[in-house]
């Protein structure tokens, strides 16, 4: 295997979206050139990197000049097309590779490989034929239509009370494949995120609790306030294995549900950052950015430490409206009065609601302190307690 790609050489990225961007920010301060190759003219993070190609993610000129660019390149978003990344992949290392990423594009396969690592998930059933709609067992209902490709944030996806309400709901989507889910009782949300060097190293953050409302990420914190040891360790160990046994290389994000009784099952998982792992960037000493930057580059991966207790919120484009809808800045002098305050915004021209505009990380010495000020942060910001 060749050495490491070295700081002084140039990082690609597909996609130039806030997590591209928070890449680029740790590719460069570990003194790397980057490029980013994105469509929108004011992506975050075609914003702040060295160049920007802006051409559509399968044009071959694009992806030639990214090529030319760039001398190792990783993706931001896990709908970046695997028939890109095979294309990079074919001249220059990419992580992670077009095989890892097109399982975790596809629920279906998602769920299978989850089955085959041993790692239990919800009951599900894949539906793509008027027949397999006619088979469901009428146990997964009520349940959650979701389409098998192209969804976050909650979009393309159904509650399905009964019989009739599926068979809607798969027209409403189009009759595109889609995996029915059981909806199953949730007592709390968490996450884990590895990291994976082509030596077969696996590092790990601590498991992030996750509090979602309207099917997007609100509010994480570390440690887990309601996950036991036991508990952590076994989706630490769950999330390193779905890792391995896809010979991933980069950072990788598993969801688990928690139910009332304790056990643990996989939701999907994220070929990439995530967004409950943003706390790491000022709660740990190596983050996950720096982590993908390491797993893409080769340079050693060390366990990372979390130093401060965290809470992370997200901040979506609501924020900057006034209950009459007219448009506002949030309160951010208010914010950052409080100690432990860390604001990161994307640097997105135009805010929409739901849009995820930034996030804000609450740091300090123990959980308890972390939460009462974001609590704080929370209530200056309008956002609901937690
Ligand atoms: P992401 O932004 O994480 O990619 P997504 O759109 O891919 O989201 P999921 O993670 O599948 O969607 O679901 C979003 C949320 O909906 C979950 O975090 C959970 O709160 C809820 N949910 C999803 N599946 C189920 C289920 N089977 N039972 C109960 N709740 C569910
Ligand atoms: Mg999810």
């Amino acid at each position: 295997m060749k050495g490491p790609v070295l700081p002084g050489a140039t990082l690609g990225v597909m996609g130039g979206g806030q997590l591209g961007r928070m890449f680029v920010q740790a590719a460069q301060s570990l003194g790397y050139f980057t490029a980013v190759l994105d469509p929108d003219v004011t992506s975050p993070a075609g914003l702040v990197a060295h160049y920007h190609v802006q051409t559509g993610y399968l044009d071959e000129q694009g992806l030639a000049q990214l090529m030319q660019r760039s001398d190792a390149i990783t993706t931001e978003f896990e709908n970046v097309p695997a028939p890109a990344l095979r294309t990079l992949g074919a001249h220059r290392p990419v992580a992670p590779d077009a095989d890892a990423v097109a399982v975790c594009q596809d629920r279906a396969a998602e769920k299978a490989h989850f089955v085959a690592c041993g790692v239990p998930c919800a009951p599900h059933a894949v539906i793509e034929t008027e027949a397999q709609l006619a088979a469901v067992d009428d146990a997964l209902l009520p349940g959650i239509l979701k389409t098998a490709r192209l969804g976050y944030d909650g979009k393309g996806q159904c509650t399905v009370a009964d019989r009739a309400a599926l068979v809607a709901a798969w027209g409403q989507l189009g009759q595109v494949p889609c995996v029915l889910e059981q909806r199953l009782p949730l007592a709390l949300e968490l996450s884990v995120i590895v990291a994976r060097d082509a030596f077969g190293t696996v590092v790990s953050l601590p498991v992030q609790q996750n509090l979602h409302r309207d099917g997007i990420l609100a509010v994480t914190q570390v440690p887990a306030p309601d996950v036991g040891t036991a508990q952590q360790a076994q989706a630490v160990d769950a999330a390193c294995r779905v890792a391995e046994s896809l010979n991933y290389v980069g950072v990788l994000c598993v969801e688990f549900f928690m139910l009332a009784d304790g056990s643990l099952v996989a939701n999907e998982m994220a070929p990439r950052p995530h967004n409950s792992g943003h706390y790491s960037i000022d709660a740990c000493d190596v983050c996950q950015f720096e982590l993908q930057v390491r797993t893409l580059t080769g340079l050693p991966l060390v366990q990372p430490r979390q130093h401060s207790a965290a809470v992370m919120l997200n901040l979506l484009g609501d924020l900057w409206f006034a209950a009459d809808d007219t448009e506002r800045a949030p309160p951010w002098a208010q914010v950052l009065a409080l100690p432990g305050v860390h604001l990161h915004l994307y640097g997105k021209t135009s805010a929409r609601r739901g849009r995820k505009m930034g996030h804000l990380t609450v740091t300090a010495a123990d959980a308890h302190q972390a939460r009462a000020t974001a609590l704080r942060a929370a209530a200056l910001l309008g956002l609901p307690p937690f």
